[in-house]
């Protein structure tokens, strides 16, 4: 690709110079700026059971996406999981409703006062990691395998030693196409079942950033992370086999203008879609649905007990009668946990 002399710019002036087409392709060509950290994938071919209601979870998180952007930009893939699946379009993110902070909810089931990172670039350097633990940590620790791709560098602060089997972002504060971690995805996948993955696409944030939200070119971006999640549904069929695996799609925060970032709804409102394994089909699931319940509704799937106090829920009204017994039985000292009810149902 004769644009991967430009992959060390910034993000922003190869795609006002090029059109967001060209983010993708000298994004996808970029090669010195990566961190990858994977340990022995073909010792990991074979599948680890949770005995739950599901041996997969696929945590895809679209960057920027609003909800209402699904149906206005005709994203096919997420509009159809979403109606097929349980969804809600009227989920919330944390304030401040940015990439960083926002992901560290998702992935750590507490909000930023718990977790502490408000800041949003990589500041790995002075900060390190994040203080408390991840979803991967807790799935690892259960001796579950784990995936992360990350497409932007600020990750790194989720990336903990010893948590992740197979962990990939840009470096610094670095960007990467949803083409090139899609890439990897399949790659990896055609070797390696993960018990959790998480997913992280970028675009619609790019798009959001330059063009502004709800703009015709946001749109586009929209269509692009759709399609990425149609490739990852089939990766994911092959991998794990079809209906042997359980989504969850969502995003970290919206946008209104250019940014995002307060607590207006435009920017807090996201969707949350789970589809697949376990799922109550086409289920609209109430309001109440925080970003940390996905850290609570992925492990909870998975048989993983989660700190006692830990802020996000399972969201239990998305899954059926047998999925929802089998992660409760599949716990080994839940049981103050099972009864608590799930943020969707309580309405928090
Ligand atoms: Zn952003």
């Amino acid at each position: 690709m004769i644009l991967s002399g430009l992959t060390r710019r910034p993000v922003t002036s190869i795609a006002q110079s090029m059109g967001i087409l060209a983010v993708a392709l000298g994004a996808a060509c970029a090669r010195p700026v990566q961190s990858v950290s994977s340990t022995s994938p073909a010792a990991s071919a074979s599948t680890v059971g949770t005995g739950a209601a599901t041996d997969h979870v696929i945590i895809v998180s679209v960057d920027g996406l609003r909800p209402d952007a699904i149906t206005r930009f005709k994203a096919a893939t997420i509009g159809r999981l979403a109606r097929e699946g349980s969804h809600s379009f009227a989920a919330v993110t944390i304030n401040p409703s940015k990439t960083l902070p926002s992901h560290t909810s998702m992935l750590t089931g507490e909000g930023p006062e718990e977790h502490g990172i408000k800041w949003n670039t990589n500041e790995t350097d002075t900060h390190s990691h994040v203080a408390v633990p991840t979803v991967f940590a807790l799935a690892r620790e259960r001796g579950l395998r784990t995936a992360a791709f990350f497409s932007k560098g600020k990750f790194n602060h989720l990336e903990v030693p010893g948590s992740l089997d197979h962990s990939q972002a840009p470096e610094g504060n670095g960007k990467w196409s949803a083409e090139r971690t899609v890439r990897d995805v399949e790659r990896y996948l055609g070797s390696t079942r993960p018990n959790l993955t998480f997913v992280h696409l970028g675009e619609p944030d790019y798009a959001g950033h330059l063009w502004g939200w709800m703009s015709w070119m946001y749109g586009r971006a929209v269509r692009t992370a759709d399609a990425a999640v149609e490739r990852l549904v089939v990766a994911a069929d092959r991998a794990f086999g079809a209906g042997n695996y359980t989504f969850i799609i969502t995003a970290d925060h919206g946008g209104h203008g250019r940014t995002h970032g307060s607590d207006r709804a435009e920017d807090v409102t996201i969707p949350w879609i789970t589809w697949g394994k376990g799922v109550r089909a086409g289920t609209a699931l109430p309001r109440g649905i925080r970003t940390m319940d996905t850290a609570g509704t992925a492990l909870w799937l998975l048989g993983v007990d989660v700190p006692a106090g830990w802020t996000g829920l399972p969201v239990r009204q998305a899954f059926t009668e047998t999925a929802r017994l089998a992660a409760d039985l599949s716990r080994s000292s839940g049981s103050g946990t099972l009864a608590t009810t799930s943020a969707g149902s309580s309405g928090q």
